[in-house]
């Protein structure tokens, strides 16, 4: 990689800085532009479970964007959406997977769409299972309940890969509804365990074209991971964004905003040691053949139970470990 820049981002604002996966970069880069008349393009909930690329033209709309869904999501009607906007004089950011980037590149190149008004914004990506087995694993993992929404990185517990699903339960006592958040994590949910360990992408992810220096993007967005924290003087604990710019417009745009929230400038290098993604895609393993055998043949009650049967000690332990946390926080908080 040669010629870009690397920063390591903190949001200013606490409520979009607590609202997002990583540092908040995407809402600092997607507000400065609807602020200003434009149109945002990113990746929303449009069920419980469901996600698609969705057009907001409003700060209001921002939220929906917000955070990162651990599932493909769908394109819909985004890419003439965005060839309809282009043609109609709007500034446009898109945000997506890198093949989701290339691939509206493309289009609006077959097009001959007119793109000075473009930015394009790709996330750093290690892959991406079906929404028929994230359907799947929800199905079963809040059974009993109607699952309202899921949220993968919820930061009330630090910047982690600890999630929120919220849904409601229906008690045997005068069959009360009880609106319930239920925290998790991989030790769980099979669900978060499987996209962690990588087994259960789509057959390109692991040969992902995008998994190293060659971007789509304007601009690359991603998770900080081993940042500096001393040199770039940024606290971590509400998430650091990495953000590195790959062209002239992407460095404009940045130069922009950056007055406006704590950016400091890392060595590329630092970027790409902490981020396998920067440097290869996720390698295949061998049990994805066999998870998704079992699954197309038998459904998902098998794999889950024994996923019970097999972490039972782990759960059983990392749910103690959060218990003991909040009694001592709440003991030092008296
Ligand atoms: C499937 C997936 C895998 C990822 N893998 C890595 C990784 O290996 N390493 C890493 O550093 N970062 C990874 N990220 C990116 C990271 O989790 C954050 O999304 C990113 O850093 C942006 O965070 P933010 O705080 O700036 O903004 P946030 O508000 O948290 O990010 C929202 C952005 O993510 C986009 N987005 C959310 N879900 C999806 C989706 N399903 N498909 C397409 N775009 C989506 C939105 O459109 C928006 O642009 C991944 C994200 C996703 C969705
Ligand atoms: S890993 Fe590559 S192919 Fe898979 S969703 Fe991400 S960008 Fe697309």
């Amino acid at each position: 990689m040669t010629g870009k820049v690397c920063y390591a981002v903190a949001n200013a604002s606490r409520d979009e800085l607590m609202a997002s996966s990583s540092g908040g970069a995407f809402s600092i880069i997607a507000r400065s532009v609807l602020e200003e008349g434009g149109v945002v393009y990113g990746h929303a909930f449009v069920s419980p479970t469901e996600v698609r690329c969705v057009r907001v033209d409003d700060p209001a709309g921002l939220p929906r964007l917000r955070g990162s869904k651990y599932v493909q999501s769908d394109m819909g009607t985004a890419m003439r959406d965005v060839l309809s906007d282009l043609r109609a004089g709007r500034r446009v950011v898109f945000s997506g997977t890198p093949c989701q980037v290339s691939g509206l590149s493309s289009f609006l190149r077959v097009k001959g769409a007119p793109t000075d008004g473009l930015l394009l914004i790709d996330i750093v990506c290690h892959g991406v299972p079906s929404q028929v087995f994230f359907d799947a694993c929800m199905g079963w993992e809040h059974r009993g309940s109607r699952l309202e929404s899921v949220r993968f990185r919820d930061k009330r517990e630090g910047w982690g890969t600890v999630g929120v699903a919220t849904a409601v339960i229906t008690t045997p006592v005068f069959h009360r509804s009880v609106v319930r958040d239920e925290v998790f994590s991989p030790e769980t949910s099979y669900y978060y365990e499987r996209f962690l360990a990588g087994d259960v992408y789509r057959e390109s992810c692991y040969r992902c074209p995008y998994a190293g220096g060659e971007r789509p993007g304007d601009v690359t967005i991603g998770d900080f991971w081993g940042v500096d924290q001393q040199a770039a003087g940024l606290d971590p604990r509400g998430g650091i964004s990495l953000v590195i710019t790959n062209t002239a417009r992407g460095d404009a745009v940045v130069r922009d905003i950056k007055e406006a929230s704590r950016w400091a400038e890392r060595p590329l290098g630092e970027a790409v040691a902490g981020n396998d993604q920067l440097r290869h895609p996720t390698q295949r393993p061998a049990a994805r053949d066999e998870i998704l055998e079992e699954w197309v043949e038998n459904g998902i009650d098998g794999l889950e139970e024994e996923y019970r049967r097999a972490t039972a000690w782990r759960r059983r332990a990392w749910l103690a470990k959060r218990a003991a946390k909040k009694m001592l926080k709440g003991a030092i908080r008296r």
